[in-house]
């Protein structure tokens, strides 16, 4: 996620970091520096600048020069007016309605009907409501089908009518099933067109003045740059929603979307979709965005990740089993579903304070652990829970059975075993013995 803006940034902000003296000269330099990555990445001109005049006015208020860390303070002044200009704070969304009516507007191919799926998901899982999701694209049947099934994968209930061609018609019979079978939020898909046309905003601003929804959000693909900042005026002046969507940000190296777009419609960014999974939804957090653009990771929300993964009663019996010398291949595997769960992996590396520049170039995917997964599924049940039984010929079953080499097989069992014995040193007591054994 914006690797190219990050990367930038980066660069340009090396001499402040404490990297060299700084003086006048070369914190104007920076800042011509900061205005580049900025247009790079797509963001209008005229905030770019307004951007970097911001920041040397604050330097020049706070006396940067004259602290006794000036280059921090400069990062941190950074940091602050790139999370002021992405928002300030993170906002909600509105569910104050019976039901709450969530109308979603956009261009075809945005990822409306996928952040519907999401948020119909993130809103059942985490916020304990019933929606029901409406499908209201009369053009396209695909777009109906494609609603049927996200509904299917989620089990959220989908109101449809296909022989009906009038969108409104469509809406107000969804919210009446809504309260006609007790769903407490109700989210409507509507049709979108490849561009900005009047028909498509008719039809929009209809279902909007028909409906009244309690929230209206625009969805658009950030990786469409200033495109995606001038759909997104388009649809305000029209609608006046009341927040932004940015989706596909796993594909966004520049992010220049995300910096622009609440400026210039002066409506917060709610949520971000980071991939085609339901799971891959974020609420968009400003500050913390700042920091994964500066480098600096994310680990508050890395920590939440790995808690909303966390189950209490799963993490007791691992110990057990660990204090037991129990612990097998098939409580790695379900480790591992466990990481995955947490979203893509070069996502949580990005979240890692520095990781993302460590690991810049390295080639990791979402299939990263299909290896591993492929030997152990290739291990008998016995062979699984009792690793210390494989012997030469067993491995090189495995090996052969998963496709990979008796090296990586044997590379494994070895990773396994000192994880085994790292997590039964940080069990009782062993916490001590591992500070001796790191120098402590
Ligand atoms: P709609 O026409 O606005 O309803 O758009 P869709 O929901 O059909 O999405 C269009 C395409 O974008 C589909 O292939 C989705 O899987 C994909 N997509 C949607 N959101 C994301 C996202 O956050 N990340 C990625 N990588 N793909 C996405």
């Amino acid at each position: 996620m914006f690797d190219n803006l990050s990367d930038k940034l980066d660069k340009a902000l090396h001499v402040l970091k404490g990297h060299g003296k700084i003086n006048e000269v070369n914190v104007a330099e920076t800042m011509k520096e900061v205005r580049r990555a900025l247009l790079d990445a797509d963001v209008n001109f005229k905030i770019a600048k307004d951007f970097t005049k911001r920041v040397r006015e604050k330097a020049i208020g706070q006396n940067v020069l004259t602290t006794l860390q000036p280059g921090q303070l400069m990062v941190k002044i950074v940091k602050d007016e790139l999370t002021e200009l992405m928002g300030g704070e993170a906002e909600g969304i509105n569910l104050g309605g019976s039901p709450s009516v969530i109308l979603m507007s956009g261009l075809q191919g945005s990822g409306k009907t996928t952040f519907s799926g999401k948020l119909a998901n993130f809103l059942k899982n985490k916020k304990g409501k019933k929606p029901l999701l409406v499908a209201c694209d009369v053009y396209r049947p695909a777009a109906i089908d494609q609603l049927h099934v996200v509904g299917d994968q989620i089990q959220v209930p989908v109101y449809s009518d296909r022989g009906n061609n009038d969108p409104v018609a469509i809406a107000k019979a969804g919210i009446a099933q809504a309260k006609a079978e007790g769903n407490n939020v109700v989210i409507i898909d509507t049709a979108g067109r490849l561009a900005v046309d009047e028909q498509m905003m008719d039809e929009i601003a209809n279902i909007h003045k028909a409906i009244k929804p309690e929230e209206t959000l625009f969805v658009v693909d950030s990786m469409t740059g200033q495109d995606a900042v001038n759909t997104a005026k388009a649809f305000n002046d029209i609608l006046n929603f009341d927040g932004v969507i940015l989706t596909k940000l796993d594909g966004d190296t520049r992010g220049g979307a995300a910096i622009s777009i609440k400026s210039v419609v002066n409506k917060p960014i709610k949520f971000i979709g980071t991939g085609e999974k339901m799971e891959a939804i974020d609420v968009f957090h400003p500050a913390r965005m700042a920091d994964r653009i500066l480098g600096m990771g994310d680990v508050v929300s890395l920590v939440e990740r790995a808690q909303e993964q966390f189950d209490e009663e799963e993490a007791r019996k691992l110990q057990r089993k660990i204090a037991k010398n129990k612990f097998g291949f098939d409580d790695f595997l379900n480790q591992i579903q466990q990481i995955k769960k947490m979203g893509n992996l070069k996502d949580l590396m990005g979240m890692i304070p520095g990781a993302g520049k460590a690991l810049k170039g390295l080639d990791i995917d979402d299939d990263a652990f299909k290896h591993v997964e492929a030997i152990i599924h290739s291990m008998t049940p016995d062979e699984r829970s009792t690793p210390s039984m494989l012997n030469a010929s067993r491995k090189k079953r495995i090996a052969k059975g998963s496709g990979r080499s008796v090296q990586e097989v044997n590379q494994l069992l070895k990773q396994f075993d000192q994880m085994s014995k790292m997590m039964k040193m940080m069990q009782g007591g062993g916490g001590r013995k591992m500070m001796q054994m790191m120098g402590g």
